[in-house]
């Protein structure tokens, strides 16, 4: 399967040439030319990478990068950015906001395709976790999503899995109930669900992991952390 790449220029012709680029080397491609609708747009489609132009009417690229990075949801994907201006400043205002590369028009689609590559690859080698984690007596197997507690299987919901596997991939750090809810539940904390939901299932996975539950560390007032060390 080929990675899906988001688009987001309001020059026509840039359009047309990436899009032509793009889908020479097998990419699935979406574009638009407005910030806002990038925005949405990532959320509905979920792409792989965003080209970002810098310059767009009203939400211009800045603004878009920023609240994408700001979102948990959408913060791992990666952004190059795009611009005409090759002023230094705007290049570190860019990587500052989260961008993950920079590219000055004109430019070649073959540089472009190349840094696209390596944007991907990188990332790829980032989110690798091994497929069987061991902890103790716990085992989980993420590509089955299975999890044994001495040897024996332990029956998770989806939500008791991914908010496992979130605790468990924040590698000790402190997670708050506000971002365990974005990143498992994936909903603003304004909605019906409460953070109230987070203990709860807290609760019952817990109560699933019998002896190793003593990894799942209640922070007082503010979440949770899974305490291993690999
Ligand atoms: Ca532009």
């Amino acid at each position: 399967m080929k990675e899906k790449i988001l688009i987001v220029e309001d020059e026509k012709d840039i359009i047309k040439m990436l899009d032509y680029n793009l889908k020479k080397e097998g990419f699935k491609r979406v574009s638009t030319r407005d910030g806002e609708d990038a925005v949405d747009l990532v959320n509905k489609e979920r792409p792989d990478l965003i080209i970002l132009d810098l310059m767009l009417p009203g939400m211009d690229g800045f603004e878009v990068c920023k609240t994408l990075k700001n979102e948990s949801k959408t913060a791992a994907i990666p952004i190059i950015m795009l611009t005409a201006k090759s002023q230094e400043s705007d290049k570190i205002v860019g990587l500052e906001l989260g961008a993950d590369d920079y590219m000055t028009k004109p430019f070649s689609p073959r540089e472009l395709i190349a840094r696209i590559k390596a944007v991907l690859r990188r990332v790829k080698e980032k989110d690798k976790t091994p497929e069987v984690l061991k902890i103790g007596d716990l085992a989980i197997d993420f590509s089955k999503i299975a999890v044994t507690v001495k040897d024996k299987p332990v029956e998770l919901t989806a939500k008791e899995f991914e908010l496992l596997k979130t605790l468990i991939k924040a590698k000790g750090r402190v997670l708050s109930r506000d971002h365990l809810l974005d990143t498992v539940w994936g909903i603003d904390h304004a909605m019906e669900i409460q953070t109230r939901t987070v203990d709860v299932h807290i609760r019952t996975l817990r109560k699933k992991l019998k002896s190793e539950s003593k990894y799942i560390i209640t922070v007082k007032n503010y979440g949770y952390r899974f305490e291993y060390e690999d």
